[in-house]
């Protein structure tokens, strides 16, 4: 089962939410069939936005994450709902590169450094909030604090892993998001990059661990108390009616030929694998 777990350190000043989720990335792996290096992209996007997206607290709110840095996967798109429940997709799902210099999946590479990450916050009411900030190295941890820092002035320390296993299953995923609270005294962040330099990896601590552990071990010395544990899942909200309308952005030619050929049409939901038929005569319908 995966879960975001929310703590807040004893003095107040430092937050952090972490995550564990191998089910929800290996869901989105079989949905996509994607290669090991787009399964780790889309994996670490899926937890920073499920991550971020459990803090929009308003009933119906959502998130959405595009990363496009010009690498071969193309863009990633990853939507939470304010629960923190995620589906997400690649453009290019079977992208693929070969490991980089220290052997591990070149998720920079794939993802590329030359674009931008964008987070939309829609409140279902009012403008949605739009901010972006420019990629710093595709590996997406650095570039979702490179946007923390630049969009949101705050400073954050972020980390993201996703493990793949040689029959290319996620065998471990997950991360955390710290967030320092305005007035933190000086010398917090240093002290909290050691304490992640000694904590190793995500991944390694997930192997053995759950969330509750990454917390301890990056928050030690500073007593966090545990506020909210969370269960989080592969969640999509198609329907009918969602694809349908999605079916309209098609342009009236189009449509148009299908109904012509009068036999039904296939759609499958880009966020999963919900396969939609639809009569010509419900096109008809489409504004
Ligand atoms: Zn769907």
């Amino acid at each position: 089962m995966d879960e975001i777990v929310k703590a807040v350190s004893n003095d107040g000043f430092v937050s952090i939410s972490a995550i564990s989720s191998a089910e929800l990335t290996e869901r989105a792996r079989l949905i996509h069939n994607s290669s090991p290096v787009v399964t780790a992209a889309l994996g670490r996007t899926l937890a920073a936005a499920s991550i971020i997206g459990s803090a929009l607290k308003k009933k119906g709110a959502s998130l959405t994450v595009r990363i496009n840095g010009g690498g071969p996967v193309g863009s990633i798109i990853v939507v939470s709902d304010h629960e923190g429940n995620v589906r997400g997709y690649a453009q290019n799902p079977a992208a693929d590169l070969p490991k980089n210099a220290v052997g591990k999946l070149d998720v920079g590479g794939v993802v590329g450094k030359n674009g931008m990450l964008s987070v939309i916050k829609d409140f279902g009411e009012g403008e949605p909030y739009t901010g972006s900030a420019e990629l710093v190295s595709g590996e997406i941890a650095e570039d979702f604090a490179a946007y923390f820092a630049s969009s949101e002035q705050i400073p954050s320390v972020c980390a993201l892993g996703v493990l793949v296993g040689r029959d290319c299953s996620v065998l471990a995923a997950g991360g955390y998001l710290i967030r320092l609270l305005p007035g933190a005294p000086d010398g917090v962040i240093d002290k909290l990059e050691r304490n992640v330099d000694a904590a190793g990896t995500v991944t390694n601590m997930l192997v053995e661990g759950d969330a509750q552990m990454l917390i301890r071990s990056v928050m030690s010395g500073f007593s966090p108390k545990i506020l909210e544990r969370r269960v989080v899942a592969y969640k999509c909200s198609c329907s009918r009616e969602r694809v349908l309308s999605a079916v309209s952005g098609l342009g009236k030619n189009e449509i148009e030929d299908m109904m012509i050929k009068s036999e039904p049409i296939e759609v499958t939901c880009q966020f999963c694998d919900m396969l939609y038929t639809f009569l010509p005569v419900e096109l008809g319908m489409v504004k």
